[in-house]
């Protein structure tokens, strides 16, 4: 999956809406990442903005995403980090605008590396503020909830980040609706590190 598959994968999957939110994958000495304000069902490969490791422009039309300091920051801390999602999801916005962190509310949350997703603090959008509290929140894992903002995950491959913000999505749909009818039970950590390790070969393969 490319950027521009990546891009209406987002709406399609109900991530975000409009222009919120952005993806970029990384090159060789740099990464591409969507323009700024310009809406997926009509971005093409000619619109996208190649930037350096430093942060200038290599090429491209447009402007690039508000946010390319967070992707930055994120390949430039995370060496595994190949793609960078960011997303405006409804159930994860609950949880941004009333600060309280994601916890193992289904095994499928190991997908993030951890038993938690934790919570940056605020910071006006596009900032480099913003830009090094959310890698210094997400700790070691490949998500971090952006206090009343949304999510930012990476991953080896634009799918696998996709993939980790659709999880994180759906364990907040569960974790905010279970909370309206009493207190979630969660997973203990035991079991979590458990999860993390069947993780490491779960998919297809040979019997
Ligand atoms: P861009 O359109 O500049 O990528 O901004 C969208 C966004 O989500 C800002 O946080
Ligand atoms: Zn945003």
């Amino acid at each position: 999956m490319n950027i521009i598959e990546g891009g209406k994968e987002l709406l399609r999957r109900n991530l975000t809406f409009g222009t919120g939110g952005n993806l970029s994958e990384r090159k060789k000495d740099g990464f591409l990442i969507t323009p700024s304000g310009i809406s997926y069902d009509c971005l093409e490969e000619k619109d996208l903005v190649l930037m350096d490791m430093e942060g200038s422009i290599v090429h491209g039309i447009h402007k690039p995403s508000s946010e390319w300091e967070m992707h930055r920051q994120i390949y430039r801390n995370f060496y595994k980090a190949n793609a960078v999602v960011h997303t405006h999801s409804k159930y994860v916005n609950i949880l941004a605008c009333t600060g309280e962190s994601l916890p193992a509310i289904h095994y499928l949350l190991a997908s993030v590396g951890g038993n938690s997703v934790d919570i940056a603090p605020y910071h006006t959008y596009g900032t480099k503020e913003l830009a090094e509290d959310a890698v210094k929140y997400m700790g070691n894992k490949k998500a971090v909830i952006l206090a009343n903002h949304g999510l930012i995950t990476w991953g080896d491959s634009i799918k696998e980040a996709l993939d980790i913000a659709e999880t994180v999505e759906f364990c907040s749909f569960l974790y905010v609706e279970a909370s309206t009818f009493g207190t979630p039970t969660l997973i203990s950590n035991k079991e979590m590190e458990l999860m993390l390790e069947k993780f490491q070969d779960y998919g297809p393969g040979k019997r």
